[in-house]
């Protein structure tokens, strides 16, 4: 019971209690740790954030625990289409983490274009019905950048990119953004 116990509350520590994922905090010490590693060993790493699209439409319609499960249901599906190293986190509300160690540009733009689609073929259901949910994506690579704050601001650039040029979209950071931030 009490091994039981430590790990129900190191996991704790570790897990967003609503989608299961990590949580903000294990994929910031994640980023450190990896960055780290892949200088070293010229490694690239993908480092990608991931925010829900109209996702305030859609809690204000369905209220916020339909909000909740749509949350969980799009958790699912990046667990499904995950590789082993992928780390998933949850950075907060409707907006995610994902670090891919060892993956060049190129492939994660794959596997996130695959991710992007399976988002758009599951719909979320709620009380009988459908809901479409759709998904923007920035990415950035650890070849442009060895300072971990600045990778996710990167990425978080990418992101906003990928808004402004009209959602459900990969944007990949390039170091000439074509929106002023
Ligand atoms: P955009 O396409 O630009 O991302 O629009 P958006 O509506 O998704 O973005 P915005 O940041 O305006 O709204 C995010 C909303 O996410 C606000 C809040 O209603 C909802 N939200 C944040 N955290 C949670 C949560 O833990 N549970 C639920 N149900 N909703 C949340
Ligand atoms: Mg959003
Ligand atoms: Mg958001």
């Amino acid at each position: 019971a009490n091994l039981r116990l430590h790990e129900t509350l190191s996991s704790q520590s570790i897990r967003d209690p609503l989608t299961g994922l990590f949580n903000r905090r294990y994929m910031e010490e994640s980023l450190e740790r990896e960055v780290r590693r892949a200088a070293r060993y010229r490694h690239s790493v993908g480092i990608i954030m991931l925010d829900l699209d109209h996702f305030k439409q859609l809690n204000d319609q369905l209220g916020h625990q339909a909000g909740d499960h749509a949350l969980q249901h799009f958790a699912a599906l990046c667990q499904q289409q995950a590789r082993h190293s992928d780390l998933f986190a949850r950075f907060g509300g409707e907006e995610f983490v994902l670090l891919m160690p060892e993956t060049s540009a190129t492939q994660a733009s794959h596997s996130l274009e695959r991710l992007r689609q399976l988002v758009e073929a599951h719909p979320f259901q709620y009380r009988q019905q459908r809901y479409n949910l759709r998904v923007s994506i920035g990415l950035a690579q650890r070849q442009m950048s060895d300072n971990a704050d600045q990778l996710l601001r990167q990425a978080d650039l990418a992101l906003y990119q990928a808004k402004s040029q009209g959602r459900n979209q990969l944007q990949l950071w390039s170091a000439e953004p074509t929106v002023a931030y």
